[in-house]
């Protein structure tokens, strides 16, 4: 019998018991390794290899790794940032003269990305994330990024499809996880050939470190991503690391109660006449429902909507109190922004990415219901 995710993440990565040593061994801090005679064991130098980093790569790799095909081995590169990920898997898989399709609503990073591929001789074409948009420019691509649901829109794209007609294409195809995490949705198991994720976000939250991963099938292409982080420096420190892998014990734990109190809270939203655009892929009657029931195990902790305008959501922001004005998402704490206030996602003045912790549901509910009661009243 298939054991379940929360019981996969209190066990992932430990290395096997053994007597009087902790069951996760503390952060290793070693910028150089004993090594006399020839460098031919796996830690040598910092910048390389990091026992810590090793048994966070297993325990992310078990759970991105396709239930469907147990035992095929999937390989994990950890980095410092979701975009060193982001970037090892475009960097060190484009070449001059190579096309790839990007979203045109994706992370608000990758324009900035765009233009560096640009710059070295990459053709980029982008399309939108919902109705699969991105099929009609893929002729010719050697790689496909989808990021699924989108931030901040929660547009979902069908990753089987997508990666099917790609493959049949030649190219290959990255999924940006980083929404749904590793336990929301698994692309390797969908057909993606790498599944990229920021772990600032969802995966170790409690907003507190950044980090980033790439998994992935294929061992040689896996070598190129982990050259990759060895050739940019993009490394994770590793008491990063393993404050992650620490964090991954109570991923199920957090996801699940993060991704309830999401669908509870647009459900409490619906239905107002201050709300409007109200999207999270796990309400029924989302555009984004029918493909993300397929497609995802947990519908993530994101819930995005739309105020009358800019002085109402910033009185909605200022108002709450259990919920900060921050940026990012996916952490323990509730937090909410005004997401046009940083120019480049085309969201109307109002849009609210709310981003739901794991604070109780009715006490959550009822703080968003009041702030919005006291942003309307004060437009009297
Ligand atoms: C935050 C984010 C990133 C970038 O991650 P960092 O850890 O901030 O570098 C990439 N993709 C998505 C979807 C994100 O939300």
């Amino acid at each position: 019998m298939a054991i379940g995710d929360g019981t996969r993440a209190v066990r992932a990565g430990l290395p096997d018991p053994e007597k009087y040593a902790p069951t996760l061994p503390g952060p290793v801090f070693a910028a150089h390794y004993h090594l006399p005679g020839d460098p031919t064991g796996p830690y040598t130098y910092g910048r390389d290899e990091n026992p810590t980093w090793t048994l966070l790569e297993q325990a992310i790799g078990e759970l991105e790794a396709p239930a469907t095909r147990p035992g095929e081995p999937v390989e994990t590169v950890a980095f410092a940032s979701g975009m060193a990920a982001i970037s090892a898997v475009l960097f060190s898989q484009l070449r001059a003269g190579d096309a790839v399709v990007l979203p045109s609503d994706g992370y608000q990073a990758l324009p900035l990305a765009r233009e560096r591929l640009e710059a070295y001789g990459v053709e980029v074409r982008t399309a939108p994330t919902g109705d699969d948009a991105q099929l009609s420019v893929l002729d010719g691509a050697r790689l496909l990024w989808l990021e699924t649901p989108s931030n901040p829109g929660l547009d979902v794209c069908d990753i089987r499809r997508l990666t099917d007609a790609a493959h049949d294409a030649g190219a290959l195809v990255a999924v940006d996880n980083t929404l749904a995490t590793s336990l929301g949705q698994r692309p390797l198991e969908l057909g993606a050939d790498f599944s990229v994720a920021s772990d600032t976000k969802g995966l170790t939250g409690h907003g507190d470190i950044l980090l980033g991963h790439v998994s992935g099938r294929d061992p040689l292409r896996m070598a190129e991503v982990r050259r990759w982080r060895k050739i940019a420096g993009a490394i994770p420190g590793p008491m990063e690391a393993w404050l992650a892998h620490r964090s991954l014990a109570t991923l199920a734990l957090r996801v699940d109660r993060q991704c309830a109190t999401a669908l509870t809270l647009a459900e409490a939203l619906r239905g107002r006449a201050d709300v409007t655009g109200l999207r999270h892929p796990g309400l029924p009657d989302d555009p984004s429902h029918p493909v993300a029931s397929r497609q995802m195990r947990r519908f993530g902790s994101v819930v995005s909507f739309v105020l009358p305008d800019r002085d109402r959501a910033e009185r909605f922001l200022a108002a709450l109190r259990l919920v900060d004005d921050a940026t990012s998402f996916g952490g323990v704490r509730s937090t909410a922004e005004r997401r046009g206030r940083w120019g480049g996602d085309a969201v109307p003045e109002g849009f609210i990415r709310f981003s739901v912790g794991a604070e109780d549901p009715q006490d959550l509910v009822a703080d968003v219901l009041r702030a919005l009661d006291e942003a309307a009243e004060s437009d009297k």
